[in-house]
């Protein structure tokens, strides 16, 4: 009885440790990621009627479990924002993808994002053109995103730290401009640093208020702004004045 007992257990625990062996071997928990990446580009993403290509194949391949901490990468793949410390959030994977979709982005193009936070977005960005710089107002994320996109290999992206109300005169002009947090208004400099027939998308709106996500286009000099949707992003803060 005894022996037939201690078989039976071994039997339970053989079948129980076998899926964990399993996935081991063939490194599974990388398949059910691309697996839940797929599924999110499907259900959150096309089904809202996202269609550019490029974009939808970035959000294919990018590991956005890699940008949020370890206890939070099984909601990596979730509809919706993820705390990344310092009160920021990575932006919900539908937002990213919209935002990136109306960018018109061509392979040749060189980015401006304000907001680096975890560095998702600039990754996405990365997959699509061929130079994303990225502005980070709090240092231990600047530091933090910059450390693991190159980990991750995402060379032809530059994090810099500081305050992109002003972006980088130095790198304009940008094809297109993308800012991940609410500003209370365009600022100046940004579209300055717009170049001829380029596009930014920018959310526009207090902490408290309904905010707007707006599409800005610079047409031979002109500048013309769209409503896009009501969103709700962490706010634009800035440093002590220059
Ligand atoms: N794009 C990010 C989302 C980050 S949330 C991602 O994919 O993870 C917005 C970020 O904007 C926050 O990290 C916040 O610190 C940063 N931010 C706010 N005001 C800023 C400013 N004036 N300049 C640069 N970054 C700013």
């Amino acid at each position: 009885m005894a022996r037939i007992l201690k078989y039976v257990l071994t039997v339970l625990l053989l079948a129980e440790a076998l899926p964990v062996l399993f996935a081991t071997v063939t490194g599974s928990g990388e398949q059910d990621f691309a697996r839940m990446r797929s599924v999110m580009v499907r259900d959150q993403i096309v089904a809202r009627g996202v269609t550019h290509r490029a974009t939808l194949q970035a959000m294919r391949t990018v590991e956005r479990h890699l940008f949020v901490e370890p206890s939070l990468r099984s909601r990596a793949y979730d509809d919706n924002p993820l705390p990344i410390g310092y009160g920021q959030t990575i932006s919900q994977p539908f937002i990213v993808a919209y935002m990136t979709s109306l960018l018109g982005l061509r392979p040749e193009h060189r980015v401006l994002e304000i907001g680096t936070g975890s560095g998702y977005q600039a990754a996405i960005l990365s997959r699509i053109v061929d130079s994303v710089y990225t502005m980070e107002i709090v240092r231990e994320l600047a530091a933090s995103a910059k450390k693991r996109l190159q980990d991750l290999g995402y060379h032809n992206v530059e994090v810099v730290p500081g305050d992109g109300y002003y972006g980088l005169p130095g790198k304009a002009p940008f094809h297109a401009i993308v800012v991940t947090a609410a500003a209370e208004h365009i600022p100046p400099p940004l579209i300055e640093q717009l170049d001829e027939g380029g596009k930014m998308i920018i959310p526009v709106g207090s902490q408290f208020m309904v905010q707007n996500l707006i599409l800005v286009e610079k047409k031979k000099g002109r500048i013309t702004t769209t409503n896009l949707m009501p969103v709700r992003f962490v706010p634009f803060t800035r440093e002590e004045k220059r």
